[in-house]
């Protein structure tokens, strides 16, 4: 039996972010994860770090959002210190396009919505023409009508992302066991003990960062948490100059020169394939932005699973019924990377979740069920 600090399921970017926040904190972690079999959306994403769109009628949303994109700077910067190795991250403002006037005009009433619903928080954004746009994306074509943009908006890439977390872990002592499923729990208040990969662990935390693992895990430790497949597939052209100085919500230019498009939203079950009407649809859309991409060839297009709430929103909770037990997952680990790294794990070693994350708790799913 080997003891630690804080058990911490799933090694995708979720629980590897607050793995590392946890060995960050001077304390000792260890991260099972099931491994290659899983369906992991850390290893098919799009990339974004994004906080335009996020949060509409959830200010709290909006504002741990912003949170987090404001630290991903700094936190970027730790981990190359830490590792060498490069997130690619770039936080160059990002657009919304629209390609029509009737699309146009309901970004604009979004953006003006969540610009009130901010507050004091301040939510910076603008709605650009065709000019105006032009002036920052030359390469868009006539059939765009307009943009959103923010400044808070960038991208990072999360297989690099993910590697920085995973060495940044190791090299603060932290554990990391692959190939280790966990099928069970054995709980009691501050206290865990899970066999997993021919070992046995303990500890007196507990994190869920298991994706759509934690359905089933969180039943074992009295935690709701009712989380779904949605289906998103993505393109991926070969490599160009660059030609997109910054990211649209549905399409970006990596470090490396592909460009990426996305991504649909689906509910498909289980299955991760990817369906030739969908990508024509997504690469119909994209020519229509910017119709230099006619001429470009498709190298690669590929479906991944997201990890959906009911709500869309993300679930954090500490299990009454067995203190210690904390569940964090959400639809946008690569944006919250940052805020999971430094503020949830500091959180998880509290003890407690600040009444800044009580939107997030599994208790919105009781009212829910009772209305
Ligand atoms: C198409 C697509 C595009 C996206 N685009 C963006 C984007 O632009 N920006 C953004 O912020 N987010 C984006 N996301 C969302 C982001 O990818 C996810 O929020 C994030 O990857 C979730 O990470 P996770 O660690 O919770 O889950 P996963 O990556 O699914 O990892 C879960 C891990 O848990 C392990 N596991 C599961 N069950 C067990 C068990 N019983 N025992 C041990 N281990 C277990 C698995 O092995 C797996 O490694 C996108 C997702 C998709 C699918």
């Amino acid at each position: 039996m080997a003891d630690f600090d804080a058990i911490v399921i799933g090694g995708g970017l979720v629980g590897t972010a607050v793995a590392y926040g946890i060995a960050r904190l001077g304390k000792r972690p260890v991260l099972l994860d099931e491994g290659d079999i899983a369906h992991r959306a850390s290893r098919g994403n799009f990339g974004l770090v994004w906080v335009q769109s996020k949060g509409f009628g959830v200010p709290e949303y909006q504002r741990w959002t912003r949170r987090s994109s404001d630290t991903w700077t700094e936190f970027s910067q730790e981990l190359l210190e830490e590792t060498g190795i490069g997130t690619g991250h770039e936080r160059p403002g990002g657009v919304t396009i629209c390609l029509s006037e009737e699309e146009l005009d309901k970004r604009r009433r979004l953006m003006e919505q969540l610009h009130i619903e901010a507050g004091e928080t301040n939510f910076d954004y603008e709605i650009l023409t065709h000019a105006e746009l032009k002036k920052m994306l030359p390469a868009i074509g006539p059939d765009v009508v307009g943009a959103s943009y923010t400044r808070y908006d960038g991208h990072a890439n999360p297989l690099y992302t993910m590697r920085a977390l995973h060495a940044a872990l190791l090299k603060h002592g932290g554990t990391y066991v692959p190939n280790a499923r966990v099928e069970s729990i054995q709980a009691a208040p501050n206290h865990f003990v899970i066999n997993a990969g021919g070992r046995s662990f303990a500890a007196p935390r507990l994190v869920l960062g298991a994706g759509l693992g934690n359905k089933a895990l969180g039943e074992m430790v009295g935690l709701n948490v009712p989380v779904r497949p949605v289906r998103g597939q993505i393109i991926v052209t070969e490599r160009l100059q660059p030609v997109l100085p910054m990211p649209t919500l549905m399409m970006r230019q990596t470090v490396e020169g592909t460009i990426m498009i996305g991504e649909s939203r689906e509910e498909s079950g289980f299955d991760d394939t990817t369906s030739p009407e969908i990508i024509h649809t997504l690469a119909q859309r994209a020519v229509k932005s910017f119709p230099f991409l006619r001429n470009v060839r498709i190298v690669r297009t590929w479906g991944a699973l997201r990890v959906m709430a009911p709500d869309g929103l993300p679930i954090y909770e500490q299990s009454s019924e067995f203190p210690g037990a904390f569940v964090c997952t959400c639809h946008s680990g690569v944006t919250l990377a940052a805020s999971h790294a430094r503020y949830y794990a500091q959180y998880v070693m509290d003890g407690a979740l600040p009444a800044e994350l009580a939107r997030f708790s599994t208790k919105r799913f009781d009212v829910q069920a009772a209305a």
